[in-house]
C-alpha cells in the first residue's frame, strides 16, 4: 500500500476524463504519443486508438507486465519519467511527438521540470497534476501563485489550465484536487533572452524573496550590493520597490539583459 502511494497511484476511474484529457492534444496518425505513468491504462487505449505510435513511461514493473499483452501495439518501457530523455524525441514525418499523463503527484514537478525543457521536441502536452501546482504554472503577473515556475514555464510555452477534476474522479481518492495543463511550444521564446541561464538565476532570486523589493531580492540572491542592484533595475526602467510578482517575462529579461 505504501508503496502504491509513493508512486502516486491514483487511477482514473472515469472515460470521459481521460477523454477529455486526450482530446486536448487531439492526437492523429502522423503524431507520436509518449504517455507518462500509464498504470493500469485509462488514458493508454485512447492515445492507441488514436496516434500512430504511442510509447508509455511506466515505472512500476508489475504493471507494465499487465499493460503489454493489453495493448501489444504500445511500445510500454520499464522507465522513470524523471530521467527520460524528452528532447531526444523525434517528431514523425508530418506529426508532433505529444507527452499525455496523469502524473503521480510525489514527483510531478521533477517530471514537469523535464517536459519543459523539451520544448524544441515536444509540440503539446496534456499532463494532469496537483491543482495547486498546475494553477501556479499557468498563473500570470500580478496573480498570488505567479512564480519563478509561472515565468520559466511561459517563456517557451503557452500554458493554459484545461480541466479541474476532483479527487473522486480516481481510485484510490488523492487528498488533493487535481487540473490538467495543456502547454503548447512557442516557435520561439515568448521574448528574447540573451542567456537563459542568466535568466533563469534572476527569476530565481527574484522570487526566493518574494516579499521583500525586487532590490533587495536581487542583492540577496545574486550576492549584489544594493547600489548596483538599484542601478541595474533603474536601467531596465524597473521600480527597484517593486515586487517580484508584479513582473513580466518581458521585464525580468530586461533585468538579466542590464546584468551581463
Ligand atoms: N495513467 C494512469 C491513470 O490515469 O489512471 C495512472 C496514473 S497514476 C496518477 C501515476 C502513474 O505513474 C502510476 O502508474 C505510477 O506507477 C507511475 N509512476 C510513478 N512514478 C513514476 C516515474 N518516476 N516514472 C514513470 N512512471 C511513474
Amino acid at each position: 500500500m505504501s508503496r502504491r502511494r509513493a508512486l502516486g497511484q491514483h487511477f482514473l476511474r472515469d472515460p470521459a476524463i481521460a477523454r477529455a484529457v486526450v482530446d486536448l492534444v487531439a492526437p492523429t496518425a502522423a503524431d507520436l504519443a509518449v504517455e507518462i505513468g500509464p498504470g493500469e491504462g485509462a488514458l493508454t487505449g485512447e492515445l492507441a486508438r488514436r496516434a500512430g505510435r504511442v510509447l508509455a513511461l511506466e515505472v512500476d514493473a508489475g504493471l507494465v507486465e499487465r499493460l503489454r499483452p493489453r495493448f501489444p501495439a504500445v511500445e510500454v518501457r520499464l522507465a522513470d519519467a524523471r530521467t527520460w530523455d524528452y528532447r531526444a524525441l523525434a517528431a514523425p514525418p508530418g506529426g508532433r511527438v505529444l507527452v499525455v499523463g496523469n502524473l503521480p503527484y510525489s514527483v510531478g514537478k521533477p517530471i514537469l521540470a523535464a517536459v519543459l525543457a523539451a520544448h524544441g521536441a515536444v509540440a503539446e502536452a496534456a499532463l494532469m497534476l496537483q491543482r495547486e501546482v498546475a494553477e501556479r504554472v499557468a498563473a500570470p503577473p500580478g496573480s498570488r501563485v505567479y512564480g519563478s515556475l509561472s515565468v520559466l514555464a511561459q517563456l517557451h510555452w503557452d500554458v493554459r489550465v484545461a480541466l479541474r477534476v476532483p479527487p473522486g474522479a480516481f481510485r484510490p481518492p488523492p487528498r488533493v484536487d487535481s487540473a490538467v495543463l495543456h502547454l503548447r511550444a512557442l516557435p520561439a521564446p515568448r521574448v528574447a533572452v540573451a542567456d537563459e541561464r542568466r535568466f533563469e538565476r534572476v527569476v530565481r532570486a527574484a522570487f526566493a524573496q518574494r516579499r521583500k523589493t525586487l532590490a533587495n531580492a536581487l542583492a540577496a540572491g545574486l550576492g549584489l550590493p544594493q547600489e548596483a542592484a538599484r542601478a541595474t533595475l533603474a536601467a531596465a526602467g524597473v521600480d527597484p520597490g517593486r515586487r517580484a510578482e508584479t513582473l513580466t517575462i518581458l521585464e525580468f529579461a530586461g533585468v538579466a539583459q542590464r546584468l551581463s
